[in-house]
């Protein structure tokens, strides 16, 4: 599958095709993830984030069972489908006139479930079976990497998006989507931007661009919501606290006067600079 590479769920990721690669090596999500499953073990309805592909292998023990719902049906079953009530079963689906597929995996079976479709597994008896996400380069032209709308938390869709915009810089052959991903970087830039306005109102005396991998776990103190984008840092005894966009802004409107005290610090992993830059450069590579 990939050159000089064997065929490994662990290596999917490096295929020249795949989006992932520009993600990188990431736990669950381009990194296997193995289950083991005793007997009727089952889970709540489920769909890939960020509208991967889900690639499963069954290596061995009794076979699956599983039940898919289209694509199509995604936002039907949304809506039925509410958080308290955690297991619904295909029969009850099937009454509320949505589409059920059922299939069944055997040993040294590989199943692919497509972006946007919900499922569902019933393990026959003990089984041992292997999960890995994947995205091949025609995500960067899907709706979904379209339209995606930009927040300061989703750290794989920024990873993807700056990583393939620096590889292509590197390389003298230039991504298909190239358009889209130059249309994307102008998105983050503005988004950034208006971000960046907001805090005005703050005494913010410095700003720290930092990697992407020192941001890796960097929560908000206050409603631990992921810090990915930009943060807020306020150093108090050595320590140093972090505080998201939104709580800063709660912060601000309810006391005014003593946000404006404090010496805050802001937190990137990418400014508006350096993304004008990768723009530019990509533009006259594009000529
Ligand atoms: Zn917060």
């Amino acid at each position: 599958m990939t050159k000089g590479k064997s065929w490994n769920f662990r290596n999917l990721f490096l295929h020249g095709n795949s989006a992932l690669k520009y993600l990188g090596d990431v736990k669950g999500v381009s990194q296997p993830r193995l289950s083991f499953e005793g007997v009727f073990a089952t889970s709540e309805w489920c769909v890939e984030p960020n509208y991967f592909h889900l690639l499963s292998y069954l290596h061995s023990g009794a076979h699956r069972i599983w039940y898919v719902l289209p694509a199509s049906m995604k936002v039907v079953f949304e809506k039925v489908y509410s958080t308290d009530q955690t297991l619904i079963t295909p029969n009850e689906l099937l009454a509320k006139g949505i589409s059920v597929e059922r299939l069944i995996q055997r040993e040294g079976e590989y199943v692919i479930i497509k972006p946007y479709c919900y499922y569902i597994t019933i393990s026959c008896g003990y089984s041992c079976s292997e999960v890995v996400s994947f995205a091949p380069l025609t995500w960067f032209n899907t709706e979904y990497f379209r339209s995606f709308k930009f927040n300061l938390t989703d750290k794989i869709f920024y990873e993807i998006l700056l990583d393939c915009a620096h590889s292509c810089l590197k390389k003298r052959v230039l991504l298909d989507a190239i358009d889209v991903l130059l249309d994307k970087l102008k998105e983050l830039k503005y988004f950034i931007a208006c971000n960046i306005s907001k805090l005005s109102v703050l005494n913010i005396t410095r700003t720290v661009t930092l990697d992407m991998e020192e941001v890796d776990e960097r929560h908000c103190s206050i409603c631990q919501s992921r810090c990915f984008l930009m943060s807020v840092v306020q150093s108090k005894k050595k320590k140093e606290i972090v505080i998201c966009i939104d709580d800063i802004m709660k912060m601000v409107a309810s006391k005014p006067k003593e946000t404006k005290k404090h010496n805050f610090v802001l937190h990137v992993v990418v400014n508006e600079e350096d993304i004008e830059k990768m723009i530019e450069k990509l533009k006259k590579k594009k000529k």
